[in-house]
């Protein structure tokens, strides 16, 4: 695996996907999601034209940011969020992808008020309604922005997703165009000086250009650039 040339493909197919759609490439900004990597192929990666991970386990993202691993490039934090772990990760990361409770958006509100600072997010959205993942279903979904806007310490930039694993490509389309729809919705009806809608996060390895062809504004990909992780639990 050659990691270099899979950041200059995944990039290559981002612009072609765009062009595909009417859309500038500089529109789409590339995640890479780092979880289960070393420091040294953060590093890696970050030589190669990563400007931006994704980290979705505190612990990790911790440890990567002591060993200042991701160095060159911008962090976000994209994975499940529990309050009690909130303090670890406000501040400490430029954009929080998965906001999906009234809890968890009060707790990183009041974190950042202590930090006196202003915690960027993304509300994540459960566009498939399974009962196993995360996210607020799209019908809860205006309350909670509306909590966010009235959060002084947290500003609202947009939605983020993860449908459901497809089964065939193409599959998951129509979880992109709904979730478009919902973000087109919250941004004309929210956005105001403070609270910028400009961040639409959805589209993994197997389906991001899908994603691109339905108005992401950032996708999140690991195996396309990482190579296959190994199974959860399986140790390293
Ligand atoms: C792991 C992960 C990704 C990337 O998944 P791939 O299928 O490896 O591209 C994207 N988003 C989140 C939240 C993740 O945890």
């Amino acid at each position: 695996m050659d990691l270099s040339q899979n950041v200059s493909a995944v990039q290559a197919r981002i612009a072609a996907a765009a062009s595909a759609a009417g859309r500038r490439p500089e529109e789409i900004t590339l995640c890479a999601a780092t979880k289960v990597q070393t420091d040294e192929t953060i590093r890696a990666a970050i030589a190669a034209g990563i400007r931006l991970c994704g980290e979705n386990r505190v612990q990790e993202l911790t440890a990567h940011q002591e060993a200042n691993a991701y160095a060159g490039a911008d962090v976000h934090f994209i994975g499940h969020l529990q309050t009690n772990k909130v303090r670890q990760v406000v501040g400490r990361v430029s954009l929080i992808h998965s906001v999906d409770s009234e809890r968890l958006l009060r707790a990183i509100d009041s974190q950042a008020e202590r930090l006196e600072m202003v915690q960027d997010i993304l509300l994540e959205v459960n566009i498939g309604r399974e009962a196993s993942k995360g996210g607020i279903s799209p019908e809860a979904l205006p309350a909670l922005a509306v909590l966010a806007l009235q959060s002084p310490h947290v500003r609202l930039r947009g939605l983020m997703a993860i449908p459901p694993a497809a089964v065939l490509p193409g599959a998951n389309r129509k979880y992109f165009s709904e979730m478009y729809h919902l973000f087109v919705d919250i941004m004309k009806e929210m956005s105001d000086n403070h609270n910028v809608m400009d961040c639409l996060s959805m589209g993994m390895s197997a389906d991001y250009e899908d994603a691109i062809a339905e108005g992401a504004t950032l996708v999140r990909v690991g195996s396309a650039l990482f190579g296959p992780r190994p199974p959860m639990g399986t140790p390293r």
